[in-house]
C-alpha cells in the first residue's frame, strides 16, 4: 500500500459548503454565525469528503472509516470545524481559552441541530459535526438507499432535504456520485449484502 501523508490529505480536502445537503448547509450555515456572535469563533476546514481523501484519512488512522460509505462527510451530512487561528489545538489543549470556545462551540453546535464527535465513544472525533437525527456512521440501509435511489432519497429520509441554501445554487458533484456507485457494486457485492446490476 502507498505512502501518504498529510500534505496528500489536503490537496484533497474540499470545504465547499454547497456540496452539504440542503438541510445541513443551512445548520452548518446557522452554526458558523452563531458562533462569531458569541465570540468563540470556528472555520469549516472539511465539508463533504471524496473516497480517496476518506482512504487516506483511514490510513493515517485519523478516522475509522475505510472508506467514504462509512462517513457522513461523503453524504454531505458532516463537517469539520476548527479554530480560525490556534487551527486544532483547542479540541485537545487544556488552556482555558481553549476550554471555554470548545464548550461553546459544542454547546452552539447542539443548539444548531448538530450531532458531536466528541460525544461518541470508541472514536473521539473532536473537530466533527453532523446532522442530528443520523447514527454515528452510516449503515448498509443509507448506501443501499444512495445506491439505487440517489442522494436526494437519503437525504429526504434523514430529514436534511430541505433548507436555506448556503449560496444560491446547489448541484452534487457528479464525478464523486459516478465514482461512488461503482465503488458501492464492487463492495456490496463482495459484502453478499445485495447483488447490483
Ligand atoms: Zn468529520
Amino acid at each position: 500500500m502507498a505512502t501518504y501523508t498529510d500534505a496528500d490529505a489536503r490537496k484533497l480536502v474540499m470545504r465547499d459548503m454547497r456540496l452539504l445537503a440542503p438541510g445541513m448547509q443551512e445548520r452548518a450555515t446557522a452554526f458558523v454565525a452563531r458562533c462569531e456572535a458569541a465570540g468563540a469563533p470556528i472555520l469549516v476546514w472539511e465539508t463533504q469528503r471524496t473516497h480517496d481523501l476518506a482512504r487516506i484519512y483511514y490510513a493515517l488512522k485519523r478516522s475509522n472509516a475505510r472508506d467514504g460509505w462509512r462517513t457522513w462527510h461523503f453524504y454531505g451530512l458532516a463537517v469539520d470545524v476548527i479554530h480560525p487561528t490556534r487551527q486544532w489545538v483547542p479540541w485537545e489543549s487544556p488552556d482555558q481559552a481553549a476550554v471555554d470556545w470548545r464548550g461553546r462551540v459544542v454547546e452552539i453546535a447542539r443548539s444548531c441541530g448538530l450531532d458531536w464527535g466528541g460525544d461518541w465513544i470508541s472514536f473521539k472525533d473532536w473537530p466533527h459535526f453532523q446532522f442530528d437525527t443520523l447514527k454515528p456512521s452510516p449503515s448498509d440501509r443509507s448506501i443501499e438507499l444512495y445506491v439505487n435511489h440517489g442522494i436526494a432519497a437519503l437525504w429526504k429520509e434523514v430529514g436534511a432535504l430541505e433548507g436555506a441554501p448556503a449560496a444560491s445554487s446547489f448541484a452534487p458533484p457528479p464525478n464523486v456520485i459516478a465514482d461512488g456507485v461503482a465503488d458501492t457494486r464492487r463492495m456490496m457485492n463482495a459484502l453478499g449484502v445485495r447483488k447490483f446490476r
